[in-house]
């Protein structure tokens, strides 16, 4: 890795040394949104890696925003994911038009916050199922429709919301940006959750919404294009995420069987113990190293790179649930205390697996491309 991407990631980790973790594990035990971390992340620029300069970012390639992800969760999963709902609204950068682009210096300099909606009730891995409507009338577009489990939910000052524009059985979709002060959205109680219980997640329900014409972004039947592109990348700061947790349990199990003592010595000079770790060590490793493949691979725009990057999910994600499991094991019963750190760390693996394209559907995904895709 170059010494720029090694730069940044010491300062990111310092950065989630000093201001991210010692909020942690207050805004997971009262789930609070991580305002502190989130407003501290802004100085570093954080929110605005993607964007170009011209709107306020630096203009940061996908090896930077994975690493961010990667770093921040390590010490807070919460955190990681609220910066990390920023970053699609650069999907406008692209595909927008001029009047929507005066609204993305705001967001890149943090000082207003995202979510993007496309789950419903009855829409979870089956997109295709979406119900949610966007109807043109003169002047804009009315939408109507119910999303579920939207992170930043509530918090978030802009929502990119995919909405159906042709009729229900056609693959016609928009992506709308909508205002939380617009008239016709409400939100839904505050959903209470397992864990990264710091990333606020509600309903989000639009009733007779009415926008303008220019918060469709680019044309009003490609939004699943622009989505499906913009979710490739989303998908490996996911990754990334589960990384970091999968990271910052491993940073906790070597800590504490150092210190443990039983029969006369630390628990880590126990064979069984050490077994333990390096089956955690190798877990990070390898997923980290498929990872940054497909990131690269992304980057350079290879193919392969939709199967690299479902691969990259399952093994960071599934890394973050069996290290964090292990560790907590090797924290013997104090692993099972709130008081520390490992317990929240288990909490928070456990959605990695699930949101953003679950891991049986990553799965579905890379056996489908085995014949596409070089292995090897
Ligand atoms: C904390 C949290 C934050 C979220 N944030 C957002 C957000 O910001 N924006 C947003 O739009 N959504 C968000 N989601 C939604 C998330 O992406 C969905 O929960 C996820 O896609 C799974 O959908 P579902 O919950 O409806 O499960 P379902 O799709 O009903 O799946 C249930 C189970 O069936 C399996 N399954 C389903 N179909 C298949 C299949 N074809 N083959 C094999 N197995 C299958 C799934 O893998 C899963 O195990 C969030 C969810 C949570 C819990």
């Amino acid at each position: 890795m170059n010494e720029i991407y090694e730069e940044f990631r010491s300062t990111v980790r310092r950065f989630a040394e000093e201001k991210v973790k010692p909020h942690a594990a207050m805004i997971d035990r009262d789930s609070l949104a991580p305002e502190e971390a989130f407003e501290a992340a802004r100085a570093l620029g954080l929110q605005g890696i993607p964007f170009p300069e011209e709107f306020g970012g630096s203009d940061g390639d996908l090896m930077l925003q994975v690493i961010a992800s990667e770093e921040l969760a390590r010490v807070c999963a919460s955190t990681s994911l609220t910066i990390a709902s920023s970053w699609l609204f650069s999907i406008i950068v692209e595909n927008g038009n001029d009047q929507l682009k005066e609204l993305v210096p705001g967001v890149a300099s943090g000082e207003k916050k995202t979510g993007w909606c496309m789950t419903e009730p009855q829409a979870g891995s089956d997109l295709m199922a979406i119900k949610t409507t966007a109807k043109k009338v003169d002047g804009g577009w009315v939408i109507n429709g119910n999303k579920r489990f939207i992170t930043n939910g509530g918090w978030a000052d802009w929502y990119l919301v995919l909405a159906r524009t042709g009729s229900s059985d056609d693959r016609s979709f928009g992506v709308f940006v909508v205002g939380k002060d617009d008239k016709g959205i409400s939100f839904g109680a505050k959903e209470d959750k397992m864990g990264q219980r710091g990333s606020p997640t509600c309903d989000v329900i639009f009733d007779e919404c009415f926008v303008a014409d220019f918060r469709c972004i680019g044309e009003p039947d490609k939004g699943l294009s622009y989505f499906k592109e913009y979710l490739l990348t989303s998908r490996l700061s996911i990754s990334a995420l589960g990384l970091g947790i999968a990271q910052g349990a491993l940073d906790e199990a070597v800590a504490y069987t150092n210190e443990r003592v039983q029969m006369g010595r630390p628990i880590a000079q126990f064979q069984m113990v050490k077994g333990m770790i390096a089956d955690m060590v190798v877990k990070v490793e390898s997923s980290r190293a498929l990872l940054y493949k497909a990131v690269n691979m992304l980057i350079e725009g290879q193919p392969g790179v939709e199967a690299f990057s479902s691969m990259a999910k399952i093994a960071c994600t599934d890394a973050a649930m069996d290290v964090a499991n292990d560790a907590v094991q090797l924290h013997g019963g104090y692993g099972y205390l709130k008081e520390y750190a490992i317990e929240r760390m288990f909490r928070d693996a456990k959605i990695t697996q699930i949101y953003d394209g679950s891991n049986q559907i990553m799965r579905q995904i890379v056996a489908d491309q085995i014949n596409k895709v070089q292995v090897g």
